[in-house]
């Protein structure tokens, strides 16, 4: 295995493509822990980092994108999910846990790799919480982009989380509201080797994504 990462470093969290496996979108974080169980990042609001924009009639192109939320993403080791808490206003408050469903986390030299899942949960500081982009996941099984047995993997680790919620166990369990960064941490800035260092591809993804699919 690679080495750890220490609080503070600056890594990147590359988006694999499904078709081509080439880097895509891609933020910049700080590393809050990197232990075996967790992998605690923070991408505060006016991060720099790289996301697609489609335009009528062109190859989509990744272009610079600016972070608006203070975020912490919690990351599992092998798990299909990603949980992210926003902050905003000022002064600033909790107002969000976001679950993101993706593939579990690569290591790389610069960072960590993974994919979108496409289907989401936001939950209210209460716990109350709705799905995100369900339809949208919904359609790619339906159209095959998503096979059925990947489908069904993704909406057991949605159950999971839903258990994790409704129990409010960790860490819906309010343990990291009243987290902040350190106050001589600025921010991040993409890695010079985000582009170049090879992608890791997710080792699942023939049996996930039977057809071509970015
Ligand atoms: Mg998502």
């Amino acid at each position: 295995m690679r080495d750890r990462f220490s609080p503070g470093a600056e890594v990147v969290v590359r988006y694999i493509t499904r078709l081509g496996s080439t880097v895509g979108m891609t933020w910049p974080f700080r590393v809050v822990r990197d232990d075996d169980d967790l992998l605690a990042l923070w991408l505060p609001r006016g991060s720099l980092g790289r996301l697609w924009r489609n335009s009528p009639g062109q190859a989509r192109e990744l272009v610079e994108g600016e972070w608006r939320r203070d975020t912490l993403r919690l990351m599992y080791p092998g798990k299909p999910y990603s949980v992210w808490l926003f902050w905003e206003g000022e002064p600033r408050r909790f107002t969000t846990y976001y679950v993101n469903f993706e593939e579990p986390f690569r290591r790389t030299p610069v960072g960590f790799d993974t994919n979108d899942h496409t289907l989401d949960m936001v939950v209210a500081p209460d716990l109350t919480w709705t799905w995100k982009d369900r339809d949208e996941f919904e359609a790619l099984g339906v159209s095959g982009h998503f096979s059925m047995e990947f489908s069904e993997t993704v909406e057991a680790a949605s159950r999971e989380v839903l258990e994790l919620i409704e129990s409010g166990a960790a860490p819906f369990d309010g343990s990291w509201v009243g987290w902040a960064p350190p106050s001589d941490w600025t921010v991040p800035v993409l890695h010079p080797r985000w582009q170049e260092e090879p992608p890791t591809p997710w080792s699942r993804r023939e049996w996930a994504y039977p057809l071509p699919y970015r």
